[in-house]
């Protein structure tokens, strides 16, 4: 018999009064706004060092544009020439994104804890056959599959104990003054107040920190897109080498981020402008569409089941899109230069020992307090930005600042008025490498 189940009355109500709007308020020592990798690792920080922490992601999933974006590849950690520079969680979580998935890292920067010790030693070395010869095999970084990595940071934020907020819009940032004091949000629940001891835009856009005043910077792009697709092509080879790693694979169109690819006929979209961003988005998928239909044009009438599209982007992939004008800037120039403020290192991808030392300044606002700024949306200068965007870069910037958020908390200071000494004892302690030599 099927049991009948209630239907529960919810009465209507008014419209609300805009001067009345906050439905309920909130308090933790520290609020991250964006649940990307950089935000992730900010909340990861601040929830293990024991403080009230809560992390607001307007989509399902954490990760940002690593999962959501269909981003698949953990840049390098180290330097190319054999050095690794990039510590802490950042490394953590690259060996967290191959956990449920495909991805190796290459033999000479396995650890045996990392491997375990029932994987086979033929699994093992078809990755690093798989890069023999090439720069990149030989860097310490991995190919992930995005959901896989999706699942596995589930299970670090749930670990963390910080209070997690999916399916939740930041709206407006609380100022008391020219601090920010919390963020109001929108939910399923309606409008909640956030408030925060220290609060982290982690947001990729500097939504955050530009609302609350802080001068910002702007960059435009030409569209472009990462797809994943399915192919008979990809299908057999599976079968023939005994590996689904690649039977969901990337496929892109467009241009990348130095605008290499663009073909003309589009302009440049703005992250930051609401009505380019579903502009940008439409004509990325645009430029997928196009390309199935080059694809399947050569196979026949099996050419739609043979390959096809698997999974198309849930976020917009802007590379960068909007940073904060910093304290300090982490500058094209400055790369291999020492920096007295480090709080850590980063290393290009496409170049081999090419590093930068990252300031503490570059992760403060201007003329906004009680605020960090991280990841892809940090100050950095020209090229520079190409490489703090990058995914170990993120989530160490997100690392950095949950330590700053921490200790700003702890003395009832704000990071501004941190000594970046103080940040750097604390990061160091964490095995986060500072310099150079
Ligand atoms: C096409 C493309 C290819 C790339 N390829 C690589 C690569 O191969 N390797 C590599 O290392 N890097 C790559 N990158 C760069 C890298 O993936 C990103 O720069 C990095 O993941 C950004 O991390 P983040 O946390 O700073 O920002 P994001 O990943 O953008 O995270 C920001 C998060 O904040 C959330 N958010 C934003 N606004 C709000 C709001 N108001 N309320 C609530 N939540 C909000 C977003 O939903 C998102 O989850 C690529 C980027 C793109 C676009």
């Amino acid at each position: 018999m099927i049991k009948k189940t209630k239907k529960r009355r919810v009465a209507a109500r008014p419209a609300q009064n805009p001067r009345s709007h906050i439905q309920a308020q909130k308090r933790y020592d520290v609020l991250i706004v964006g649940g990307g990798l950089a935000g992730v690792a900010a909340a990861l920080e601040t929830a293990r060092a024991g403080l009230r922490v809560a992390i607001v992601e307007k989509t399902i999933l954490w990760g940002g544009l690593a999962t959501t974006g269909l981003v698949p590849l953990y840049m390098p950690l180290c330097d190319g020439k054999g050095r690794q520079v990039t510590f802490g969680i950042s490394e953590e979580l690259l060996h967290r994104s191959i956990r449920y998935g495909p991805g190796r890292v290459p033999q000479r920067w396995r650890k045996k804890e990392q491997t375990g010790p029932d994987t086979p030693a033929d699994e093992l070395a078809k990755h690093d056959e798989l890069y023999a010869g090439s720069n990149m095999g030989e860097r310490y970084m991995t190919v992930f599959s995005p959901m896989a990595f999706a699942l596995a940071i589930d299970e670090a934020m749930e670990e963390s104990g910080a209070e997690l907020w999916l399916d939740t819009l930041a709206c407006t940032p609380i100022m008391a003054g020219q601090t920010v004091s919390g963020v109001e949000v929108e939910n399923k629940s309606g409008r909640i107040a956030l408030m925060a001891k220290c609060v982290i835009d982690a947001t990729g856009d500097a939504d955050i920190a530009f609302r609350a005043g802080a001068p910002c910077t702007d960059n435009p792009l030409f569209p472009s897109i990462l797809y994943q697709y399915v192919s008979l092509a990809l299908a057999r080879e599976a079968g023939e080498k005994g590996s689904a790693r690649r039977v969901v694979t990337f496929g892109g169109n467009g241009a990348n981020e130095m605008g290499v690819g663009y073909h003309g006929g589009t302009k440049k979209y703005s992250a930051t402008d609401g009505k380019d961003v579903s502009e940008f988005v439409m004509q990325s998928r645009r430029l997928a569409r196009l390309h199935f239909a080059e694809k399947q044009k050569t196979g026949g009438q099996t050419s739609r089941e043979n390959c096809y599209p698997a999974a198309l982007p849930a976020m917009a992939q802007f590379r960068m899109s909007r940073m904060i004008d910093g304290q300090e800037t982490v500058m094209a120039n400055r790369c291999n230069q020492r920096c007295e403020t480090s709080v850590g290192l980063i290393a290009d991808c496409r170049k081999v020992d090419a590093v930068w030392e990252i300031p503490y300044g570059s992760l403060l606002p201007r003329k906004v307090e009680g605020l960090l700024a991280v990841g892809r949306c940090m100050a950095a200068e020209g090229y520079a930005w190409q490489v703090t965007r990058l995914i170990p870069a993120v989530a160490l910037t997100g690392q950095v600042a949950g330590i700053a958020a921490t200790l700003a908390v702890q003395r009832e200071t704000q990071p501004h008025s941190l000594m970046p000494a103080d940040v750097q004892r604390q990061a160091q302690a964490k095995g986060i490498c500072l310099h150079i030599s």
